[in-house]
């Protein structure tokens, strides 16, 4: 019985020592790390991002001025524009639009509040807008903005993503670009949408302030497409946008 002891204890010993070597063998040597390897992988923290964006233009001089700021701080908008003002002569302010790499999405012909048209009218007032971007661009717009920000079933129900906003500058109203610069610094937000209108100087020279402040604040200037597509969210036909998030 001692004697089976002793085995039985030795054989205990050797599996240990056995199991300690097997051990070591499996965990690697130190320096067999890359020095990367030796931290968890970095996790990619995205910027927070806005979306700005303008309706009722193009508006020639406000537009291709806005497009200076936007260019100078590598920042992208979307641009709603309205049929009855994208004249022949307005086609290449349309061009420089996306040539800076912004966006045109469509905010109607008319600037009719499309809740009270027949679903014929609201057609009308999207398609001959798309046509005229058409011709100025040889693109078309994927993107309705109603104007007002209103809506019904009919609009929702005419093929498009219905874009409106969450943070309005009421620059139109106020025409005073620190009231402009106070909204967006009062209320901006990683994936919201803001609204502006570049019809007037006061807003380009909003514009010139908003810019800047949001880039200061590590805030990432996209087009609406591309803020819901680095949201991972998809843009409906039928669904009203005011954020992405
Ligand atoms: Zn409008």
């Amino acid at each position: 019985m001692k004697k089976r002891a002793v085995l039985l204890c030795f054989a205990v010993v050797i599996a240990i020592l056995c199991s300690a070597r097997a051990a070591a063998d499996i965990a690697p040597e130190p320096e067999e790390y890359s020095p990367a390897e030796k931290y968890l992988p970095r996790q990619e923290t995205s910027k927070p991002m806005v979306a700005l964006t303008f309706d009722d233009g193009p508006s020639g001089q406000y537009t291709l001025q806005i497009l200076d700021i936007l260019r100078q701080y590598d920042a992208k908008a979307t641009f709603f524009l309205s049929g009855y003002r994208l004249t022949e002569n307005q086609y290449a302010v349309a061009r420089e639009i996306l040539n800076e790499g912004c966006e045109i999405g469509n905010h109607t012909y008319s600037h009719t509040d499309l809740t009270t048209l027949t679903p014929e009218e609201i057609q009308w007032e999207i398609d001959s807008t798309n046509d005229l971007i058409f011709a100025a661009t040889g693109t078309t717009a994927n993107l309705l903005r109603p104007p007002y920000g209103e809506f019904d079933e009919n609009v929702l129900s005419a093929g498009y993503p219905v874009v409106t906003w969450c943070i309005d500058t009421l620059d139109w109203m106020h025409m005073d670009p620190q009231k402009s610069l106070q909204a967006v610094q009062e209320n901006a937000f990683d994936g919201c949408i803001i609204l502006m209108h570049d019809m007037f100087e006061t807003s380009a020279q909003g514009c010139r302030l908003i810019v800047p402040w949001l880039i200061g604040e590590g805030y990432e200037l996209v087009t609406v497409s591309e803020l819901f597509a680095a949201k991972g969210q998809t843009l409906s036909s039928g669904s009203t946008h005011r954020w992405a998030g």
